[in-house]
């Protein structure tokens, strides 16, 4: 399928007079075509259409729906080398990556697919009515989940498919019945033509409402603010910068009617070494590390950009091993010239800082988009002092916290930010250690892991890829796995209403088999 370079509003395509070019991320210079520009009244075609699109779609039946997603990761299949070299063009990760992350975007249309079939989300609950019950009788009360409507989803720049057009969050909000309308990332706008046409394609073919996705393409600020200010859009999906993800929660909060946003937006991902795990294995690990630091050029929001560690000479090991294998790394070229400069800039940063050594590096960058890593160390006091070093540089750079003792390494994960995740790397000796130190780490972050890295996500029903701001705008949702349709949902209560006009799922005599909830417990399952 060639790219037209429009933009798709429903089942149409239209063009408009502005446009702007996809950049070769690798070899500089624009790709063709030229993007046409969406502007305001494409935003308002798009949200007139996904308003309209809104009842009917979330009533067809759920075997269509489930259907849908499962034809959308095959059209997506279908779309074959054509959607992996635009996408290594425009972002220039290489092909064995986007093959994976090919896959992972389709696993998770199957999965979510899968999810709407069982209907779990549905959350049915009924409390029947106790007409004897003395002093007052209890109506007849049924819950169950309905979708917000519709949903403004913005591509992520890091992850041109699994993040992007038919990434996560548009199937979370498409499996809850929710019509999307995607602010493609300037970055990959071929990339998200493609996978968008995808999903047109399978709309159309599963004979969905015109509206229930659309797709809009432009390089600047003004017209994902105008979508996320349209009375029409009830809930945002986002990842991407702190400074971006703000901007749009305040003008999500700044609305006649305010509604959620759920933005990812930075996280140093903190990785605690602890002493017996250190002496057994520095040199394991700090390899480990240096390959989860630098993987995809460390444009990851797990990237492990903070290491708390006792003081020992085995922290001395540990760290002329990541010297070590930061020095073999290869450079590799950032998504975009910008997220290098910035790169760069917040490098130079934590280089120019007081009380920070800068004590290895990767290849240099060419200042063009190349980039290599770079690792520095502090101590627990200077760390405590500055706000700054705690804060995300996207990209392969880390920062080593020496602390003088527990205590010492507690007060510095008091001190922290909300993150995604925080990794420790401990031995049955640790054990206490760690255990001391968890409930500290559950009040910071979404994910813990054991002797393992942050990056790579399992998309999965226990994944949770959330935490608390700044790493996300909403601590109680996760953006990854199946608990991510939460986020589109809310529940409404239905009492003494007849079975006539109940939706089917909740009436007394049940056909649509979900497991309910009935005074307080689940019903056993026939
Ligand atoms: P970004 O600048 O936040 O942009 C992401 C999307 O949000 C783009 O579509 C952008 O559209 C839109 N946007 C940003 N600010 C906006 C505003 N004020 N109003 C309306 N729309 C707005 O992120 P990026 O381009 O991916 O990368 C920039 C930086 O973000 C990176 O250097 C890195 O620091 C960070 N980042 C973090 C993560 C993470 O997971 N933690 C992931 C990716 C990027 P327009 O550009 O068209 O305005």
């Amino acid at each position: 399928m060639p790219i037209a370079g429009d933009i798709l509003i429903g089942f149409g395509r239209v063009s408009s007079p502005q446009h702007f070019h996809a950049v070769d991320a690798a070899r500089g210079g624009i790709l063709e075509p030229a993007f046409s520009i969406a502007g305001p009244q494409h935003v308002e075609r798009a949200c007139a259409l996904a308003a309209a699109a809104f009842d009917p779609y979330r009533q067809s039946d759920l075997a269509t729906r489930a259907r849908f997603l499962e034809l959308c990761g095959e059209n997506l299949m279908a779309l074959g080398d054509a959607l992996l070299d635009r996408a290594s063009r425009e972002t220039a990760l290489p092909r064995a990556r986007l093959e994976g992350e090919r896959a992972r975007t389709v696993g998770q249309l199957r999965l979510f697919a899968d999810v709407v079939r069982q209907g779990d989300w549905l959350g049915l609950r009924i409390d029947p009515a106790q007409p004897e019950r003395k002093p007052l009788p209890r109506a007849d009360l049924r819950q169950r989940k309905i979708p917000l409507g519709p949903v403004a989803v913005f591509g992520a720049s890091n992850f041109p498919l699994a993040f992007s057009a038919a990434g996560g969050d548009t199937a979370s909000a498409l499996a809850a019945g929710c019509p999307v309308i995607v602010k493609a990332h300037p970055a990959h706008p071929g990339t998200s033509e493609l996978a968008a046409s995808a999903i047109v394609d399978a709309a159309r073919a599963c004979g969905l409402p015109d509206g229930v996705f659309s797709h809009l393409a432009g390089p600047s600020n003004e017209l994902g603010a105008a979508l996320v200010a349209d009375p029409r859009i009830k809930a945002v999906g986002f990842t991407g910068s702190r400074a971006g993800g703000l901007a749009l929660t305040r003008l999500a909060a700044a609305r006649a009617e305010p509604i959620p946003v759920y933005a990812e937006m930075s996280s140093v991902n903190p990785v605690l070494l602890f002493p017996a795990a250190l002496k057994v294995r520095a040199e394991a690990i700090a390899t480990g590390f240096v390959a989860s630091l630098t993987l995809g050029v460390g444009q990851f929001c797990t990237n492990p950009g903070l290491v708390l560690v006792l003081e020992s000479p085995d922290l001395d090991r540990f760290v002329a091993a990541a010297t070590e294998a930061l020095a073999k790394s290869a450079a590799g070229t950032m998504l975009t010239q910008a997220i290098c400069a910035s790169y760069q800039a917040g490098v130079g940063r934590l280089r120019d800082h007081a009380g920070v050594a800068h004590i290895a590096a990767g290849p240099a960058s060419d200042g063009k988009g190349l980039a290599g890593g770079a690792l520095f160390q502090t101590s627990a006091r200077d760390f405590l002092a500055s706000h700054v070093l705690g804060e995300e540089v996207f990209g392969p750079a880390s920062l080593i916290v020496r602390c003088r003792d527990i205590d010492e390494l507690a007060t510095v994960v008091a001190r922290l930010d909300g993150q995604l995740t925080a990794t420790l790397h401990a031995d049955a000796e640790d054990h206490a250690l760690a255990s001391r130190l968890l409930p500290l780490l559950e009040r910071k972050v979404g994910r813990i892991l054991f002797n393992g890295w942050p990056t790579g996500v399992e998309v999965s029903p226990a994944m949770v890829h959330g935490g608390p701001f700044p790493a996300t705008s909403d601590s109680r949702a996760t953006s990854v796995g199946t608990l991510a349709i939460e986020r589109f949902l809310r529940p409404v209560c239905y009492q003494d209403v007849p079975d006539a006009v109940l939706p089917a799922e909740l009436r007394r005599d049940d056909k649509a088999g979900f497991r309910r909830m009935v005074d307080g417990r689940y019903e056993a399952k026939v």
